[in-house]
């Protein structure tokens, strides 16, 4: 059985049950449920978190792998996961990890206190954290309490997320997490909502809530064929990222390969990606990147000053 964790953000309502305000479903649970996300429990009236100490993934990755491109340019991460995610994408390409609570696989996972994270960072020359691989806001208090100690420690903290987080979960985290790139799958609520599982708005809004905040924020999106890839929606896109966001706000659109629940359809054609980019160049977007395309010429870091190219 997973150990349990008290949960933050969340409130009491009548007859014990518990509204979770992490994310953007802000679910109603009442005792013995779950949430959307799995590994949020209700127990005798009070909210818990069931994946503090279920640590799945713990490596050491360049930042640009997160990918990060115009923050700390040329460092490690020590990257961190725990299972679970409040959405459920058929073209995951971590599913394994991330839907491991969903798919009746249990909560599973090494307990590693953020002492030990921090620690573990300073002993492998890691400049930051970076909590990814699975959805950083459903294990928030083990991000929360690892990336506060770490800022203590002088070493700075990354979400690699989906987005779907409540203003209050944005300004909670906000002063000590230092960059995010946040995946922005598709600029269509019906999409959110048929393949996610969830709405487009609430993460428009994070977006700008952790700009707002002074958070370094990159966007990615996963181009799809037949899910995401006309040049309106790229445009939509691209607009809310240069009009909402800033200019200066890199976007990565990344290549789609089939896995998990969506192996019907073919990877992205590169000539997509390119399109993408002209796109949002047109916008006026000053930084894109081509990911998941090993070796070609838009996947390295850029400097935002001279426009100089690897730094790694
Ligand atoms: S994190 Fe999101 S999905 Fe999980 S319990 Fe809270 S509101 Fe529901």
């Amino acid at each position: 059985m997973a150990e349990m964790h008290d949960a933050m953000l969340w409130e009491p309502l009548e007859e014990q049950a518990v509204r979770c305000e992490l994310c953007g479903h802000r679910c109603v649970i009442k005792p013995g449920n779950y949430g959307v996300c799995r590994v949020r429990q209700n127990v005798g009236g009070k909210l818990k978190s069931l994946n503090y100490s279920a640590v799945v993934a713990l490596n050491v990755d360049p930042i640009e792998k997160k990918p990060l491109f115009h923050f700390l340019p040329g460092t490690r991460s020590l990257s961190i996961a725990a299972p679970g995610c409040n959405f459920q994408c058929g073209f995951c390409q971590n599913w394994q990890i991330s839907q491991s609570p969903r798919n009746g696989r249990g909560i599973a996972g090494k307990a590693v206190s953020p002492q030990q994270l921090v620690t573990a960072a300073i002993n492998y020359d890691c400049a930051s954290m970076s909590f990814t691989y699975t959805e950083p806001t459903v294990f928030f208090e083990l991000s929360y309490d690892t990336a506060k100690l770490a800022h203590e420690r002088g070493i700075k903290s990354c979400f690699v997320s989906n987005g779907f987080m409540t203003p209050k979960a944005v300004e909670t985290i906000a002063p000590y997490l230092d960059a995010i790139n946040v995946d922005l799958k598709a600029f269509r609520d019906e999409t959110y909502r048929r393949v996610m599982k969830a709405r487009l708005e609430p993460v428009l809004e994070a977006l700008k809530a952790l700009v707002a905040a002074g958070v370094w924020v990159e966007v990615t999106t996963l181009v799809v064929p037949e899910l995401n890839d006309s040049p309106e929606e790229l445009g939509d896109i691209a607009k809310f990222i240069a009009g909402e966001l800033g200019p200066g706000v890199p976007w990565h659109v990344s290549r789609f390969h089939a896995d998990y629940k969506m192996t019907d359809r073919r990877s992205t054609p590169i000539e997509t990606l390119e399109m993408a980019g002209r796109i949002g160049a047109q916008a006026g977007l000053k930084y894109i990147y081509c990911g998941n395309v090993p070796g070609h010429a838009d996947e390295r870091t850029r400097c935002p000053s001279c426009g100089h190219k690897d730094f790694t």
